[in-house]
Formats: C-alpha cells, structure tokens, sequence
C-alpha cells in the first residue's frame, strides 16, 4: 500500500475568531492541515520559521496589515513561491490586492461561502502541484533593461525590485528568455499553466494586463510586453 501523502499545510492569517476557527474547520474537512496566527505580526514569524503550501491571508489585520505580509513573504525565500488567498472585506479592494501592489494570486471578498473557499483553496493548491516551467537554477535573462531572476523570481528594471506572483513570473521569464519570439496565447497557457484545465486564453491576457501595469511606464502603451495582432504576446527586440 502507498503510504499517505502528507496533508499540504495552510497558514491562515486572520484576527476575526470566528472566520478563522470556520476556515479551520473546513480546511480539516478537505483533509488539510490549518495553521493559525491571529495578527499579521505572528502569521510572518510562522512563515519565516516554516513551509507552507498555501496562505490564506487577511487583509485587514491589528498591526502587519495583509499587504505588508503579503509583500513580506513575497521576499522570503523559504515561502516566497507560496500561493496566496487574500481575503478582503470589499469588492473594491480586491482590485488592489491583485494590482500593482500585493503578491496575491487569488481574492476572495468577505462575506464568503464556504463552497467558494474551499474551490479557491483547491484551486490553488491544484496550480502548486503543476510545477513551475522555470527551474530556480535557469539563469537569470537581462533584456531591455529588465532583468528577470530565476533564483529569487523577481524582476528588476532599474534598480527596482517588482514583486511577482507565480505566474506572472514564469510568463514575464518565458517571454523575455525569447525576445522576439511571438507566442499564441494558446501556446502560453500550456506553457505557463500546464494542464489546468480551467483556465482560458483571456487568463492570459489578464496576466499579460498586471504585468504591464507592474512593468511598463505607460500600461496602456507597452514598450516591453507587445500585442501581436491577431496572434498573442512578445516581448520587444530590442
Ligand atoms: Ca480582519
């Protein structure tokens, strides 16, 4: 008999009790292991001190603020990769959280079902196991003054760390590590999503949108990421 894979691990970082022992609770019910910090202060010591497979993160938190955690753990190379779900108590701040300024991969606006969790956290776990097209030791790729490192998957244009989720990262590598090189946006979901098959082309180009926004000086007029009409995606030879 196969021995049982151990319980993937979830940080829950959430000051609110009762939201906290429910995310618990059906965490355990899926067969997961819930950890939990009520402050932003103590749910970063955990993720310094320990490996997690998933963090659920609130956003609005006494002392470290979910943003500031969130950014936090972003750098930190034992959990840096770890998916985040973001919980937020309004819709508008869900915008925030997956724009220009978190680390987020995912949101979920409170109130919230417990059926909507439990497909959020399933979900992310499920992107976890399909692993990164980018090995750590690929070599880091400078181009147009944008440097993409594998190592610690971040980019820097000049002289400025930018923060990227998972898959902003391997799309920004793919593309820079082929300057030129046109891309479907088929061809980059294989390529930055594997075999999930729920997503679809027009994931492709929100990402493509974040990482304009996170990149480029003018979004709407992208000198690094370029459209291809009626084809997909390249990054500028420069
Ligand atoms: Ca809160």
């Amino acid at each position: 008999m196969m021995p049982a894979a151990p319980a993937a691990r979830v940080l829950v970082v959430e000051d609110e009790q009762n939201i906290r022992d429910l995310v618990l609770l059906h965490l355990r019910l899926e067969g997961l292991e819930g950890i939990a910090a009520a402050d932003g202060t103590e749910g970063l010591r955990l993720a310094r001190s320990e490996r997690f497979d998933l963090v659920v993160l609130d956003l609005m938190l006494p002392g470290l603020d979910g943003m500031t955690v969130c950014r936090a753990i972003r750098r930190e190379s034992s959990n840096g990769d770890v998916p985040i779900l973001m919980l937020t108590a309004r819709r508008e701040e869900s915008d925030k959280v997956l724009g220009l300024e978190s680390g987020a991969d995912d949101y979920l606006a409170k109130p919230f079902g417990v059926r909507e969790l439990v497909a959020r956290v399933r979900a992310l776990l499920r992107r976890r196991r399909t692993a990164s097209p980018v090995a750590a030791t690929s070599p880091s790729v400078t181009v147009a003054g944008v440097t993409v490192d594998p190592a610690r998957r971040m980019a820097r244009i000049d002289g400025r760390d930018i923060d990227l989720t998972a898959h902003e990262f391997d799309l920004l590598y793919l593309l820079a590590s082929n300057r030129g090189i046109v891309f479907s946006r088929e061809a980059l979901v294989q390529r930055v999503w594997g075999n999930d098959t729920h997503i679809t082309v027009r994931s492709v180009d929100t990402l493509v949108k974040r990482l304009r926004k996170k990149l480029e000086d003018e979004a709407a007029e992208p000198r690094l990421i370029l459209t291809v009409w009626g084809t997909g995606y390249k990054f500028a030879d420069v």
